[in-house]
Protein backbone atom coordinates (compact mmCIF):
# COMPACT_ATOMS: atom_id res chain seq x y z
CA UNK A 1 0.00 0.00 0.00
CA UNK A 2 2.97 2.19 0.21
CA UNK A 3 2.24 5.43 -1.82
CA UNK A 4 -1.15 4.86 -1.85
CA UNK A 5 -3.75 7.29 -0.17
CA UNK A 6 -1.93 10.45 0.90
CA UNK A 7 -2.54 13.48 -0.06
CA UNK A 8 -0.08 15.34 -2.48
CA UNK A 9 0.61 17.89 0.87
CA UNK A 10 1.50 14.90 2.84
CA UNK A 11 4.66 13.51 0.45
CA UNK A 12 8.07 14.90 0.90
CA UNK A 13 8.69 17.34 -1.33
CA UNK A 14 11.79 16.00 -2.68
CA UNK A 15 9.56 13.11 -3.97
CA UNK A 16 7.79 15.48 -5.83
CA UNK A 17 10.57 16.85 -7.34
CA UNK A 18 11.90 19.97 -4.99
CA UNK A 19 14.90 20.61 -3.55
CA UNK A 20 15.78 23.05 -0.97
CA UNK A 21 18.42 25.54 -2.02
CA UNK A 22 21.99 24.75 -0.76
CA UNK A 23 25.26 26.61 -0.44
CA UNK A 24 22.92 29.31 2.17
CA UNK A 25 21.99 30.68 -0.75
CA UNK A 26 18.34 32.41 0.44
CA UNK A 27 15.62 32.40 -1.73
CA UNK A 28 12.01 33.31 -2.02
CA UNK A 29 9.21 30.85 -1.78
CA UNK A 30 8.29 31.14 -4.87
CA UNK A 31 11.56 30.42 -6.20
CA UNK A 32 12.51 27.28 -3.55
CA UNK A 33 9.67 25.19 -4.72
CA UNK A 34 10.97 25.77 -8.35
CA UNK A 35 10.59 22.38 -9.65
CA UNK A 36 13.45 20.95 -11.39
CA UNK A 37 12.35 19.01 -14.23
CA UNK A 38 10.39 19.63 -17.04
CA UNK A 39 6.72 16.89 -16.68
CA UNK A 40 5.21 15.75 -19.85
CA UNK A 41 2.86 13.79 -21.37
CA UNK A 42 3.81 11.48 -23.96
CA UNK A 43 0.68 9.77 -25.94
CA UNK A 44 1.56 6.88 -28.24
CA UNK A 45 0.54 7.38 -32.14
CA UNK A 46 -2.84 5.48 -31.72
CA UNK A 47 -3.68 7.34 -29.00
CA UNK A 48 -2.49 10.58 -30.59
CA UNK A 49 -4.99 9.83 -33.62
CA UNK A 50 -7.76 9.35 -30.87
CA UNK A 51 -6.57 13.11 -29.69
CA UNK A 52 -6.55 14.60 -32.90
CA UNK A 53 -9.41 12.97 -35.10
CA UNK A 54 -11.70 12.37 -32.18
CA UNK A 55 -11.04 15.50 -31.26
CA UNK A 56 -10.26 15.11 -27.93
CA UNK A 57 -7.14 17.92 -28.61
CA UNK A 58 -10.18 20.04 -26.76
CA UNK A 59 -9.62 18.74 -23.27
CA UNK A 60 -5.44 19.19 -23.60
CA UNK A 61 -5.75 22.22 -21.74
CA UNK A 62 -7.35 21.13 -18.93
CA UNK A 63 -4.86 18.31 -19.18
CA UNK A 64 -1.94 20.05 -19.01
CA UNK A 65 -3.25 22.66 -15.71
CA UNK A 66 -3.58 19.43 -14.11
CA UNK A 67 -0.37 18.27 -14.48
CA UNK A 68 1.00 21.58 -13.42
CA UNK A 69 -0.99 21.33 -9.95
CA UNK A 70 -0.05 17.94 -9.48
CA UNK A 71 3.61 18.07 -9.71
CA UNK A 72 3.91 21.68 -9.11
CA UNK A 73 5.16 22.82 -12.74
CA UNK A 74 6.27 26.37 -12.30
CA UNK A 75 5.89 27.32 -16.38
CA UNK A 76 3.28 27.17 -18.54
CA UNK A 77 5.29 25.64 -21.94
CA UNK A 78 4.14 23.16 -23.32
CA UNK A 79 4.12 19.75 -22.48
CA UNK A 80 2.45 17.15 -24.78
CA UNK A 81 4.87 14.77 -26.91
CA UNK A 82 3.69 11.87 -29.24
CA UNK A 83 5.82 8.91 -29.98
CA UNK A 84 6.05 7.31 -33.45
CA UNK A 85 6.03 3.43 -33.63
CA UNK A 86 9.75 3.26 -33.40
CA UNK A 87 9.12 5.05 -30.09
CA UNK A 88 10.55 8.20 -30.99
CA UNK A 89 8.77 11.35 -29.29
CA UNK A 90 7.86 14.73 -30.69
CA UNK A 91 6.06 17.67 -29.17
CA UNK A 92 2.73 19.09 -30.48
CA UNK A 93 1.14 21.80 -29.50
CA UNK A 94 -2.77 22.39 -30.55
CA UNK A 95 -4.17 25.99 -31.26
CA UNK A 96 -7.79 26.47 -31.21
CA UNK A 97 -9.73 28.42 -33.80
CA UNK A 98 -12.41 30.42 -33.12
CA UNK A 99 -15.04 27.53 -33.15
CA UNK A 100 -16.83 28.64 -35.74
CA UNK A 101 -15.37 26.53 -38.09
CA UNK A 102 -14.42 22.46 -37.26
CA UNK A 103 -11.18 23.18 -39.27
CA UNK A 104 -10.05 26.30 -37.73
CA UNK A 105 -7.81 24.27 -35.08
CA UNK A 106 -4.52 23.22 -35.87
CA UNK A 107 -1.64 21.69 -34.87
CA UNK A 108 1.83 22.47 -34.54
CA UNK A 109 4.82 19.72 -34.41
CA UNK A 110 8.66 20.17 -32.81
CA UNK A 111 11.04 18.07 -31.91
CA UNK A 112 11.16 16.24 -28.74
CA UNK A 113 12.50 19.19 -26.40
CA UNK A 114 10.27 21.63 -28.74
CA UNK A 115 13.57 23.40 -30.01
CA UNK A 116 12.88 23.24 -33.96
CA UNK A 117 9.54 23.87 -35.14
CA UNK A 118 8.30 21.15 -37.61
CA UNK A 119 5.15 22.70 -39.23
CA UNK A 120 1.61 23.95 -38.81
CA UNK A 121 -1.30 22.27 -40.25
CA UNK A 122 -5.02 22.09 -40.26
CA UNK A 123 -6.55 19.42 -37.41
CA UNK A 124 -8.16 17.32 -40.40
CA UNK A 125 -9.40 13.74 -41.19
CA UNK A 126 -5.77 12.66 -42.25
CA UNK A 127 -3.35 14.79 -40.23
CA UNK A 128 -2.25 11.67 -37.77
CA UNK A 129 -0.61 10.15 -40.89
CA UNK A 130 0.89 13.48 -42.06
CA UNK A 131 2.36 13.97 -38.44
CA UNK A 132 4.15 10.55 -38.35
CA UNK A 133 5.27 11.04 -42.39
CA UNK A 134 6.93 14.49 -41.15
CA UNK A 135 8.35 12.62 -37.65
CA UNK A 136 9.75 9.66 -39.47
CA UNK A 137 11.51 12.52 -42.19
CA UNK A 138 12.96 14.18 -39.12
CA UNK A 139 14.32 11.26 -37.50
CA UNK A 140 15.78 10.01 -40.84
CA UNK A 141 17.67 13.17 -40.61
CA UNK A 142 15.53 15.38 -43.35
CA UNK A 143 12.76 18.32 -42.76
CA UNK A 144 11.63 21.15 -44.70
CA UNK A 145 12.87 25.03 -44.76
CA UNK A 146 10.33 26.70 -42.01
CA UNK A 147 10.36 29.93 -45.15
CA UNK A 148 10.25 28.17 -48.58
CA UNK A 149 9.03 24.29 -47.56
CA UNK A 150 11.93 22.68 -49.53
CA UNK A 151 12.94 19.25 -48.31
CA UNK A 152 16.60 19.71 -46.63
CA UNK A 153 19.18 17.62 -44.58
CA UNK A 154 18.91 18.48 -40.87
CA UNK A 155 22.97 18.70 -41.74
CA UNK A 156 22.54 21.75 -44.09
CA UNK A 157 20.34 23.93 -42.01
CA UNK A 158 21.81 27.55 -42.49
CA UNK A 159 20.80 29.09 -39.55
CA UNK A 160 17.87 29.75 -36.77
CA UNK A 161 15.81 31.89 -35.94
CA UNK A 162 13.48 31.02 -32.81
CA UNK A 163 11.79 27.50 -33.78
CA UNK A 164 12.27 27.87 -37.45
CA UNK A 165 14.92 26.65 -39.29
CA UNK A 166 16.20 27.80 -42.74
CA UNK A 167 18.06 26.37 -46.03
CA UNK A 168 20.72 28.52 -47.15
CA UNK A 169 19.00 30.52 -49.50
CA UNK A 170 16.43 31.65 -47.37
CA UNK A 171 19.12 32.47 -44.84
CA UNK A 172 21.45 34.38 -46.46
CA UNK A 173 18.98 36.12 -49.43
CA UNK A 174 15.56 35.93 -48.34
CA UNK A 175 12.84 34.04 -50.56
CA UNK A 176 10.39 35.55 -52.41
CA UNK A 177 11.86 39.56 -52.45
CA UNK A 178 11.24 38.79 -48.50
CA UNK A 179 14.95 40.18 -46.65
CA UNK A 180 17.55 37.59 -45.51
CA UNK A 181 16.77 35.35 -42.14
CA UNK A 182 20.03 35.87 -41.23
CA UNK A 183 19.58 40.08 -41.48
CA UNK A 184 16.21 39.59 -39.61
CA UNK A 185 17.51 37.28 -36.55
CA UNK A 186 20.64 39.92 -36.32
CA UNK A 187 18.58 42.83 -36.05
CA UNK A 188 15.96 41.02 -33.33
CA UNK A 189 18.62 39.26 -31.43
CA UNK A 190 21.24 42.42 -31.46
CA UNK A 191 19.24 45.74 -31.34
ZN1 LIG B 1 14.30 27.94 -47.67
Amino acid sequence: MSGQGKKRSELPKELLGFFEPVGGIKLDTELSLFSKFTPHFTFDYMMLEQILEHRWYKDLEALRKYLKTAVGYYWDSNVFRFSDIYGHEYSFSIYLGTGKKLDEDTVTIFSATGTHNLGTFLIEPSITKKLLKIAEEYTKGFCACSLCKSKMKIADIAGGYFGGRYCKRCWEEGYKGKESMKTIEARESYD
